[in-house]
Order: structure tokens, then sequence, then C-alpha cells
């Protein structure tokens, strides 16, 4: 990593923002957004604090440089080996949250009906003692069970800890049915265990890397868009396949536009090549895996030239690239993507990838995917729970729904908040960090469920659609004012890093732990929140995990010993299975009634004059998290439709790049304005936006009312039956110019 440059990070990663506001410190210049002034107060003298990211999910390590009592910049902790001494644009720009002057100031009781959006402000006092005595309501009439927890990001484990002591297993997060959740479902099944994050792929050093339909670069997952500049600054070949050329096909040796939801028949062919050709591990395989005859005998007849007619893609070219990402092995890296929810069939897509990374004996080895490690960490000691029936969560309405899913489906929860859909009905929930106006697809089902609620509390920093709709706002700090739990994912290098905030709280917001533990207390739960604060919890974890405290709080992250990541290392491939053997073949799918090795069959196709809606991320937003954030919207102010020039001529009224239009789905369903960007660099059957834009809150005032919300267009999805995971990529448009907007 150390040959990467700020110049090669910008070349991959900022492509898609003109190269601007990328890696760090550029934020001080912006210290303005709060104040009158937009001089740069300078940084020397700084107080510099280390902590862990939170504008998306990576948690990377950063410096806050404080100075006056302000954090004027936020720059990559050099310590911290998920940053490496950078960060992505969202990371730099982390004073534009701070500052925000739409923050949630102080506590918020609905004063009106649901939805109206009309809070009045109250007292921290009023606002929990009205939680709690809408908690225990919901308790003594339902049991502890009728209360759900969604939560997003890394502040919810305080919640999560509530929710467990408060007996209820009704945690969900977006971040699996609607997301990642299908992959993890898919290398689960094959490999043993899922995939979790980061994800453990060697991007540095694999010589082919395999994109299908990951946006990485514009999808800055911070370590990985690192890794991906190296690599390809070493010479690494890129296979993208994506309907839209991205940001990562323009670095491609070869892009495949393929048509849609034809992934698996394009994965299938390749195989076909891969057997055909002899080009596959055949040892590796024969050490490791089994099924290989069934597979081979499976992908017999899916030929390249059976494949072109699905995918639109040439047979040439799928040997030629067949022939590119086998060249390389095993230090070819199918990567796995992420949001993965597109059509239903998702776990058996993410499982014909796993399969090609065994074919290509890239599991386990340099260049594909790693054995990780953990840094040992003591639990806080609590007293023992009290001995009670554990309910089973109210996610799946039939006992063996979704069999795969090792998590919490959260539209299952939201389904079991109707009444007559479930298990048991749902009668509260904690929205902790997610607008899951946005976050789940179909919002009318979502707000229908919201109408059965006898309390919906959402705690937030800034006032996103779901607080609109629920009883009590309660307003969170931003992770610069706040200490957490510590970070130690499973990694390559093991580590521990710390959370710690670098200046007070604003305005009168809390900590995410002291708004858990309050409410704790309220509810009767005190003796499991027996910590003063999440420094003394934090410490008493270091303490007894023999880190030494002042050194982590000093550097934000520690390492732990090196372990042996691939058999070049001499470790063994990371097979989790009971028979230790990588599963070609699935007895688990097949004996529940699924396909057992990966098969595919036709996507519904949509209205005549209608295109498949697709959606992706943009390389300086985390969803609408950020869409507020003024530092963030310089670069891409509002999201834009991405639509093929020549269907773009041949629409009834033609539209030209710029012009304003509204998005029409097959329901009737309109969001925009927002405008058309005309280009060669989509497929014609299908038209492309950023997720997270659109906003309705009326105290977003600069989000508000910009781009169009790909949720409002989500009015159907394709439940994955293996893991519940909801595909969103079946909902069609059609475009109608406007005036632009006043
Ligand atoms: Fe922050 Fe970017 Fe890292 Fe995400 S990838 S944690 S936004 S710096």
């Amino acid at each position: 990593m150390s040959q990467i440059t700020r110049r090669r990070f910008i070349q991959i990663g900022g492509a898609a923002v003109g190269g601007a506001a990328v890696v760090s410190g550029l934020s001080s210049r912006w210290w303005g957004l709060d104040a009158d002034r937009v001089d740069d107060p300078g940084t020397e003298g700084d107080r510099v604090v280390a902590s862990f990211c939170e504008l998306c999910f990576w948690n990377c390590g950063v410096l806050a440089h404080v100075k006056d009592g302000k954090v004027t910049k936020v720059t990559g902790n050099p310590d911290h080996p998920l940053s490496l001494g950078m960060l992505c644009p969202r990371g730099a720009g982390a004073t534009g949250m701070i500052y925000d002057p739409d923050r949630l100031r102080k506590p918020l009781v609905r004063t009106s009906k649901r939805g109206d959006d009309v809070f009045e402000e109250v007292s921290w006092d009023a606002a929990l003692n009205k939680v709690a005595e809408g908690l225990l309501k919901v308790k003594e009439r339902h049991g502890p069970e009728a209360v759900a927890l969604f939560t997003h990001g890394f502040g919810g484990s305080w919640f999560k800890h509530l929710m467990k002591v408060w007996g209820s297993p009704n945690v969900g997060a977006p971040s699996y049915a609607q997301c990642r959740g299908p992959r993890e479902a898919g290398y689960q099944l094959t490999y043993g265990a899922g995939l979790g994050s980061p994800e453990p792929v060697d991007i540095e050093n694999a010589r082919v890397i395999t994109l299908i339909g990951s946006h990485l670069g514009e999808n800055m997952h911070n370590t990985q868009v690192q890794e991906l500049a190296e690599a390809v600054g070493k010479g690494a070949q890129l296979v993208v396949v994506d309907p839209r050329y991205s940001v990562a096909a323009g670095k491609a040796r070869y892009w495949l536009p393929v048509k849609p939801g034809t992934d698996i028949a394009l994965l299938l062919a390749w195989m076909n090549v891969l057997f055909e050709e002899g080009l596959y591990d055949a040892a590796y395989l024969a050490r490791w895996a089994t099924g290989v005859e069934e597979l081979r005998a499976h992908v017999a007849s899916r030929t390249p030239e059976w494949a072109w007619p699905i995918t639109g893609i040439r047979p040439e070219l799928i040997r030629e690239s067949a022939r590119l990402i086998a060249s390389a092995r095993p230090a070819s890296l199918v990567h796995p993507g992420r949001h993965t929810t597109w059509y239903g069939d998702d776990t058996q897509r993410a499982r014909a990838m796993a399969i090609l990374a065994a074919m290509l004996g890239s599991w386990g080895h340099r260049g594909g995917y790693l054995a990780t490690g953990k840094y040992p960490l003591a639990s806080h000691p609590v007293p023992k729970l009290p001995e009670r029936p554990s309910a089973r969560p109210a996610d799946r309405p039939k006992a063996g729904g979704y069999p795969v899913a090792d998590e919490v489906i959260a539209s299952g929860l939201c389904d079991a908040t109707t009444p007559g859909h479930a298990l048991y009905d749902l009668k509260a929930w904690i929205v902790y960090g997610t607008n899951l106006i946005q976050a789940m697809p179909d919002t009318r089902k979502t707000i229908a469920a919201i109408q059965n609620l006898d309390l919906l509390v959402a705690i937030d920093i800034l006032p996103a659609e779901i607080c609109g709709w629920a009883d009590v706002v309660l307003p969170e700090c931003t992770y610069l004012e706040r200490d957490d739990d510590l970070a130690a994912p499973a990694y390559k290098r093991p580590f521990v890093a710390v959370r710690q905030a670098a200046v007070e709280p604003m305005y009168e917001s809390k900590p995410g732990w002291w708004i858990a533990k309050e409410i704790g207390t309220r509810v009767g739960l005190g003796a499991w929140f027996p910590w003063k604060d999440a420094r003394e919890y934090v410490d008493t974890r270091l303490a007894a995990s023999k880190v030494d405290v002042a050194e982590i709080r000093k550097k934000g992250a520690v390492l732990g010993p090196r372990v042996a990541t691939c058999v070049e290392e001499g470790a063994a491939p990371p097979i989790a299975t009971p028979s230790g053997k990588i599963l070609l073949f699935s007895e688990e799918l097949k004996g529940l009634g699924f396909d057992p090795i990966p098969t595919y069959y036709p996507q519904d196709e949509g209205p005549p004059g209608t295109m498949r809606l697709l959606t992706g991320r943009s390389p300086t937003h985390t969803f609408g998290r950020t869409t507020n954030n003024r530092l963030l919207s310089q670069p891409y102010p509002e999201n834009e439709v991405w639509v093929n020039a020549q269907v773009a001529r041949s629409l009834p009224v033609p539209v030209r790049n710029g012009d304003w239009v509204v998005l029409v789905n097959q329901d009737g369903a309109r969001a925009g304005p927002v405008r058309a960007k005309v280009t060669e660099r989509i497929r014609g059957d299908c038209v492309y936006l950023v997720h997270g834009w659109g906003h309705t809150a009326k105290g977003l005032r600069y989000a508000r009312g910009r781009g169009a919300s790909d949720s409002d267009l989500i009015t159907r999805y394709k439940v994955d039956p293996i893991m519940g995971g909801t595909g969103m990529n079946v909902n069609f448009v059609r475009i109608e110019p406007v005036e632009k907007p006043s």
C-alpha cells in the first residue's frame, strides 16, 4: 500500500466527481458553513483526536483536528488499517455533518397526526419518560417481543444491547435484507460462512479483478478503492459486467454491458468455458471441493452461444473474458459486491460468483479471498439475564421461512407490524440511524405499517423523513461528539480501534450510549447498564483485554498479531462447511427444494415503453444520509437519471442532456423532477439513478426537493425465497419531460 499516491487514488475513486474533494484535509475551508466566515482558520496548534468515521459503515480511522473547541478538519489516520492515512470524500466531509445547521437540536414529541411532521420541543426528561412509558405499556399488553429495533451504523450496538436485556429478538437492519444479505447467504452455502464487512478480498494482489454490478470507485469503500488503485497501478486487469459504463468500466480491459437480470447466464457460460477449455483449477477443486462433476454436467450446455441471446454479450467476448479471468488464477478475484438485492434470485447469483471463485482456486489464495482474524477482546461484565422463554423473531410468517437467512429481515419486521401478516404483531419501533422511508422498498407499505404502531421512536442526527412519522424524536450527536464501543472486525490484519469524542455535543444532542442507558434505566433495566459512560465501558474492556489504554487512545487503533491469510502464507483455505469442502452442489438447497446449482431463469420484462430502473451510489454520498451535507453536495448536488442517448432521441418527446424529466413507474408512482444525463454509457433497456435523493422532509432544507427518489419508484420487489432479501431492480419507468422547476 505504500506506493499509493493521492493522484492514483483520485484517478480511480474521484473520476466520477471530477477529481474534486477527495482524500482528506480539504474540509477546513468549509469552516464557514455554520458561521459568518469563509476563511480557512488554519490548523496549526490543533488538538488532534483519533477516532473512526461514521459517514459510512466502513469505519475508517480518522484524526479530528480541533481548534477553539471546533473540528476544523478530519484527515485519515495512518495508524488505522482501514484508512491507511486517507479518507474517501465523504469522510473528509465530516465537518459538513457536524456543522449542518439542520441538525436535530432538542428532543421532539409529536403534536399532530402521524406524518404531519409537527412536533414540540421537550426536555430530555419528558421525552425519555414518554419513550419508557410507551415501551412499558407495549410490554404489558403484548410482551417485550412486540418492540422492534431497526438499526444502521456502529452506534446501534448500544440499542442492540438494550433490546437484548429488554427481551426482544426483533432487531433488524436494512443493510441485510435490502443490501448484502443475498451475498452472505450465497457464500455461506458455498464456503460455510458469509463474508461480513470489510469483505476478505485481496484486491491489492489480484492480477485480474472481475466486478459484477459492483461500482467500486463510485461505491467508496476506502481501503478497497485504495487497493484497486494500487492493483491497477501494478497492471491488474479489470473485467466489468454492468449495463452501465461505470467509473470502474472506464479502467477495464473488458466492459460487458450485460442485459439486466441475466448475470447468472453469463456466469454459467464462463464456467462452461473454464471446463471446456480446461482453464479451471482442477487440482484445487479435487482437493477442496465436492460436486465438480455435477457442476460440469450442469453447465455443459450453457455455452457462450446459449448465453448470447440472453445476456446480449457476444460469444467471443464471453470466451475472451473467461480466458483473461482464468489466466491470472488463483490471483483472479471475482469481487462479491455489496448491494446485491436485485432480482429476487440473488442468493443464487452470489452462489454462482462464489462457485466461479472456487473454479479459479482463488478462495484462500493471495489475490483472491483471504482468511482473516479478529482482535481478541473481553466483554464488559453485565449481570446474568433472568431465564425467560425466547420468542421467535416476527420477521418470518412461517416457521422455516427464508431458511438460510442468519439475520432478522427488516422488511419482515415491517410486514409483522401489519395485523394478520405474522406470528405476532409488532407494536413499537425504535429506529436508530436509518431512514426507513428511503431504505425500505415500497414506501407506502412502510407508512401503512407505521400507522399500526403504538409507539415510534426515531433516534437520528438530522430530521430525515422517518423522524416526521415518529412519536418521539431523540437527537443524537455526531460521531465526532461521542464515544462508542470498540471496533474490531475480522480483517486480514486484526486490529482494535476506539471512537472518542473530539468535541462536546452541540445543541442538546446526546450520544447513543447515553440515550440507551437512560431508556434502559427508565424501564427498570438499569442494572444491565453498569457503566458510568462509554469511556468507562471501553476502558474496562481494553484493560481486561490487556490493551494499552493510553496507546490506543493516542493512536486510535492498535494492531493484533499477524495471522496467516492465505495458502502462500501457510494457511489452509478458510472453509467452514461441516465437511470442510467447498460445496459446488448444495445438498442443503436441494433438501429445501431449491436448485442445488445456480440456474438461469428469465426475469419479467416491463410494460412497452418502459426501462428497468437500476440504482447505485455516488462517491460523495452515503445513501440519503449525506445529501443535506453542503460540503459533500458541492461536487454532487443532486442525482440525475442516466438515459441511453438513442432512446432519449426516440422518445415521443425527445429528451436532451440536462433536460428536466419526471420518472413514472409501472404502477403510476412518480419521482422527480430530475435532470436527464443522456449518454451512450448505458444500455437502452434501463435507466440509472443514484440512491438517496428526492427528499421530502421539510427540515432538510438543502436536500429537500433535489433530484429524484428511487425509493418512490420501488413499489414492487421480488423476495428471495432463500434468505428473504428484497430484489428491487424489478421496477420499470417511462420518462416524461417537464418544465424546469421554479
Ligand atoms: Fe468514512 Fe469514507 Fe471510510 Fe466510509 S469509506 S468510513 S465514509 S472515510
